[in-house]
């Protein structure tokens, strides 16, 4: 076995289906045989596949120059694509760091955080607070940021340094702000920020919490000079309903990272924003305080040419009216289910999730439900829906439907 495929036993596992082409929200396998895509490639995929426009666009920009180092140079899509992503993000974000992936974007945040207080002759800030069921991706830092014992890399969790965790606001947000408060009473000489998947914690189990968590614990962190760090990865680009999560608290993080659907699922590509707060402790004649960090592929032209068509295909086409049309399937279809297996069903955005009580039974399910023409891939203790932003709603209740009977037959 040449290929080393992520987060699998391979000893145990089955062979991956092998994927020939996509179109719209179809995978179409090797054999032609055609299934709906119901996760939109780990979220990424807002557009489905083979978008005619994203796909111009990037072959223009592949005509001109396809990679140019940042460092020392720029180029027209990056300038244009950090224009854009300061006006569509919250207010005050003002300044785009680029990146080639949502952990290292998540790495460049969590560094921007220490380097803002170092510069500032603080060198004690240097821990974070983090909530439990976090995922920040897969890297050294975004690990030690990520739930220790519940994430996929409870095998590391003695490697790295220990931050704070707290309750997650999706089991108790009293209980979670309150703990919030106390670490930050008792530790904040040594507290750098608050890193948080805002409204919906991905990975870790698409738990959902609500937008007053977010006004709260913004109004303790400042109290505290705590930095905010909202990782907008998989939220980011409609996935909650709204643009960002931040806009449903109508909050404005000091720091945010986007990744997944920044491209629409072309390039991997990620963007950390920060506010002119941040930035301006940068800003100095001492060399020493540049932001000190510089990933080779940063900015790649062909990923902002594309994020920037990706953008305007959902102002366009008012993706927002598409994303209420599937939460309101969603909530329509899927809400109402029960069956013996089913802990819990929730809805938010395009994202539907079926919990169940024991996870076994997930993959039987899920092998059912690509024999009927879904592409499904549980994790932990649930299934769930996150399709293209494209699907149609002919597709969406098909998948809905599919779910619905692998669970009953
Ligand atoms: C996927 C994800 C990441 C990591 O992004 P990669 O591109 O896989 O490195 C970070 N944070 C969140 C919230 C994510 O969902």
């Amino acid at each position: 076995m040449s290929v080393w495929f992520p987060y699998t036993q391979l000893k145990t596992a089955e062979p991956n289906l092998s994927i020939e082409t996509g179109q719209g929200e179809y995978l179409i396998t090797q054999n032609g045989d055609q299934l709906i895509d119901g996760i939109a490639s780990w979220w990424c995929a807002i557009h489905g596949y083979n978008h005619p426009r994203l796909n111009m666009a990037i072959t223009e920009q592949l005509s001109k120059i396809s990679h140019v180092m940042l460092g020392g140079l720029t180029h027209d899509p990056v300038e244009k694509l950090a224009k854009k992503l300061v006006e569509i993000t919250p207010n005050g974000l003002s300044h785009v760091f680029f990146s080639d992936s949502g952990s290292v974007g998540v790495e460049a945040a969590l560094k921007m955080a220490w380097q803002f207080w170092k510069n500032q002759n603080n060198s004690h800030k240097k821990s974070f607070i983090s909530l439990q069921h976090s995922y920040h991706g897969d890297t050294l830092g975004a690990m030690s940021v990520s739930d220790p014992e519940e994430s996929m890399h409870s095998v590391f969790s003695d490697l790295f340094p220990k931050h704070h965790f707290i309750t997650s606001p999706s089991e108790n947000t009293d209980q979670a702000l309150t703990q919030l408060e106390k670490t930050l009473q008792d530790h904040h000489e040594t507290i750098a920020g608050f890193i948080l998947e805002p409204l919906v914690q991905g990975a870790g189990g698409l738990k959902f919490y609500t937008p007053e968590f977010l006004k709260e614990a913004q109004q303790i962190c400042s109290n505290y000079n705590c930095l905010t760090i909202y990782d907008e990865v998989a939220t980011g680009f409609g996935r909650t309903g709204t643009l960002f999560a931040a806009n449903q608290a109508d909050t404005t993080p000091d720091i945010m990272v986007l990744g997944k659907g920044l491209t629409g699922g072309m390039i991997g590509h990620a963007a950390t924003l920060a506010t002119n707060k941040v930035f301006d402790s940068f800003w100095s004649d001492d060399p020493q305080k540049a932001f000190m960090h510089g990933p080779t592929f940063m900015g790649n032209p062909l990923a902002c040419a594309v994020a920037l068509e990706s953008i305007s295909i959902f102002e366009s086409e008012n993706y927002l009216k598409k994303i209420k049309n599937i939460e309101s399937i969603l909530n329509n279809e899927l809400m109402g289910f029960n069956h013996p297996s089913i802990k819990e069903i929730r809805v938010k955005g395009a994202i539907g999730v079926i919990e169940v009580y024991n996870p076994e039974k997930l993959k039987e399910i899920q092998n059912q439900a690509i024999k009927q023409g879904l592409w499904v891939r549980p994790f932990g203790n649930i299934i769930y829906l996150m399709p293209p932003y494209i699907i149609s709603e002919e597709n969406l209740s098909k998948a809905i439907y599919i779910l619905k009977n692998c669970f009953t037959s």
